[in-house]
């Protein structure tokens, strides 16, 4: 499922691909992938030219010149990639196809879970789900203070903090990983038990393994509209990497489960609070 780094590398390729094309058709393939209907859709969006794609938590905001937004999320294994006007989409595997007046396309495409919503006049506080969306964890109002009010009093585990996108929105499982062991910190660590010293490294964390996940293109099996592949899988610290040795001290790397999740760590650099409080 594509991050907050994912969609900024997305966004920034279909911002420069696709900015200033006018829809002129909408081909859907799978309606229950909308909030409205295909034929609604059409009538809103054909005749709109993009002027501009940002991100937003797992979400790509797509502006159109008569003010609405087209909000893209990708859910799980999606993709949205450019094709020239030849290319012919199998619409058993694209949800949706934007056909532009140049004639390009864009096809979209997810597994499970994505969407393609309209939101009439760009209004985000009134789509259900990126109204409730918490702070964009790159944006300069995301400082260790705005952080540290956010896990103040917050009995549970940190990890289970770090992936609510009601409190930041856009990290996911893949970078989360990386956040814990940069910041020194195990996800179970009780949110609340963090002092200033620890939400500083956590903050400087965030920041740092989201810029990576910018800087290498994205992450594992995420692409920009051309179909590039993100390369920050070969720069995981501990994510995903069971059994090798933890770059900094040499320690094996181990998983184990947090709620629903996979959590990997270096149990010397990320002591286990329930062990330190024996
Ligand atoms: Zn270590």
């Amino acid at each position: 499922m594509p991050e907050f780094p994912d969609l900024v590398v997305l966004a920034r390729s279909c911002d420069e691909a696709l900015k200033g094309k006018q829809i002129s058709r909408v081909q859907i393939a799978q309606p229950k992938c909308l909030n409205l209907s295909p034929a609604a859709l059409a009538d809103a969006v054909v005749g709109q030219a993009i002027t501009g794609v940002r991100p937003r938590g797992k979400w790509a905001l797509f502006a159109l010149d008569r003010g609405d937004i087209l909000a893209i999320n990708l859910g799980m294994g999606g993709e949205v990639r450019l094709h020239s006007a030849d290319a012919e989409p199998d619409l058993a595997r694209e949800r949706a196809v934007l056909r532009f007046a140049d004639e390009d396309q864009l096809w979209i495409h997810f597994w499970w879970f994505g969407h393609v919503h309209l939101v009439p006049g760009g209004d985000l506080s009134s789509h259900p789900q990126l109204a409730k969306l918490g702070v964009d964890p790159l944006a300069e109002s995301f400082t260790p203070e705005a952080l540290g009010r956010l896990l103040a009093g917050r009995r549970g585990a940190l990890k289970r903090y770090l992936l609510d996108q009601r409190f930041l929105a856009g990290i996911g499982n893949v970078y989360v990983q990386d956040i814990l062991w940069h910041a020194g910190l195990h996800p179970l660590t009780p949110a609340r038990d963090l002092g200033s010293a620890d939400i500083s490294r956590l903050h400087r964390a965030i920041r740092h393994v989201l810029d990576e996940g910018i800087r290498w293109g994205g992450g594992p099996g995420e692409r920009d509209v051309w179909g590039v592949e993100g390369r920050y899988a070969e720069h995981l610290q501990v994510g995903y990497r069971t059994g090798k040795s933890c770059p900094s001290c040499g320690t094996t790397i181990e998983e184990l489960r947090v709620g629903s999740t996979t959590s990997y760590i270096c149990p010397r650099c990320q002591p286990d609070p329930r062990l330190a409080a024996r």
